[in-house]
């Protein structure tokens, strides 16, 4: 049987900055991933932004996260050449009626120490983006774009180059506390090991049910995108976001200029039953089009086509409002395990990050 140091379950971009982040400090770092290829989830299935850290409350993980994680992640691309942008957001009031809600967002994010935020006017909104309709915004030169999926790759490689195992087509299908540690069943075979980081993302809670943690459960909660046709996607220029829900499910639907070109509209928020299920019952293509009316008047009806779709890790029940905040802690019962749950939007942006601040948690996990 193998043994490692450390064994991380799932390898979306938050289980592969944590191989890179550990595998310069230990030997014997694992990833086990249950997908043929890595990021499959949530990491390849999202809207590739670079969040300021405006919206999360202040002193939560996601604010610290999204701070630290928003430097890391420019200098991390910059290093390494992965394609992004850092290209600025407006977050903007189609009403008079909404100019509070961006008062109060403004503060919120000075208050986590984002920088350059200023509340525009239409003139500094039409210099922008010329086909936006809307009365006032929150412009944020911190927020940008980033191809996840280079990320991503660039996270496994160095962490490959450093000597950890990443291994695919490795769905863990059981969990048993050993001396020293635990082992590890998975498609890939056993493997004991002295700690495991649980960053399984939707299914994190079924994974830390493995070892009788019953105390997490994830509320799936899909989110769809559109695209405008290609005739229209000169009508955007960068991202544009509306006032935030009030109900905490999402950050409204928005409109993406991809590192790419083409101009995405979304992503909605429904909670739905099956975490696999990213298809069945899609919203029609009208109500995109519809959605990206409500900003860019020039936007027609037959503007839209369907695109894909993600699914949010959510804490928060259905019926319930607010932040839930990321967990990040050890196993109560045990302490050589690390449970990364509700790593839900900034987790993209916070990768890095999450990384780091699970490094020393390892480290106590060891020395347990
Ligand atoms: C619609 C949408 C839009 C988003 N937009 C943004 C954005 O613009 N900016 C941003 O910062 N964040 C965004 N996010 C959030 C971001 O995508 C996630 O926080 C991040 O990808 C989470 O990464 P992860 O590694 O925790 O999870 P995942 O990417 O879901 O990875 C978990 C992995 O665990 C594997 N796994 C599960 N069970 C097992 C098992 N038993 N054994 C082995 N492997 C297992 C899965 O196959 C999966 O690959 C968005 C998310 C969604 C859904």
């Amino acid at each position: 049987m193998d043994r490692a140091n450390i064994v991380i379950v799932g390898g979306g971009v938050v289980g592969a900055a944590i191989a890179l982040e550990a595998s310069t400090v230990w030997d014997d770092v694992f990833l086990l991933e249950a997908m043929p290829k890595l990021g499959m989830g949530a990491s390849s299935r999202n809207s590739g932004v670079i969040h300021s850290g405006i919206y999360y409350t202040p002193g939560s993980l996601k604010a610290q996260m999204c701070m630290a994680g928003n430097r890391l992640l420019y200098d991390f691309a910059a290093a390494h050449n992965i394609p992004h942008r850092h290209s600025g957001k407006l977050v903007v009031a189609t009403s008079e009626a909404e100019i509070g809600d961006l008062e109060s967002l403004a503060a919120n994010g000075r208050k986590n120490g984002v920088e350059g935020l200023r509340i525009v006017d239409r003139v500094r909104i039409r210099e922008l983006e010329p086909h936006v309709e809307a009365v006032a915004a929150i412009e944020v030169p911190s927020t940008g774009m980033i191809i996840a999926e280079d990320l991503l790759k660039t996270y496994a490689r160095i962490a490959t180059e450093r000597g950890a195992h990443l291994l695919t087509n490795a769905r863990v299908e059981r969990i048993e506390p050993v001396a020293g540690g635990m082992k590890v069943t998975s498609a890939a075979g056993e493997i004991e090991t002295r700690c495991l980081v649980n960053s399984a993302g939707l299914f994190s809670d079924e994974v830390a049910a493995m070892v009788g943690n019953t105390r997490y459960r994830i509320y799936p909660v899909r989110g769809e995108y559109g695209e405008l046709v290609r005739a229209k996607s000169h009508l955007l220029n960068g991202l544009v976001y509306p006032v935030p829900r009030h109900d905490g499910l999402g950050l409204g639907i928005h409109l993406t200029r991809t590192l790419w070109g083409s101009v995405l509209i979304g992503p909605t928020a429904r909670y739905i039953e099956d975490k696999n299920d990213y298809e069945r019952g899609r919203e029609p293509v009208e109500n995109f089009a519809g959605y990206a009316h409500h900003l860019l008047p020039e936007v027609g009806l037959e503007d839209a086509v369907l695109s894909y779709s993600g699914i949010r890790a959510k804490l928060l029940p259905p019926g319930e409002h607010g932040q839930r905040d990321y967990i990040i802690e050890h196993d109560p019962q045990f302490p050589s395990m690390i449970h990364l749950v509700g790593i839900e939007s900034p987790g993209l942006t916070s990768s890095l990050a999450i990384a780091k601040h699970v490094v020393p948690m390892i480290r106590e996990a060891l020395a347990s």
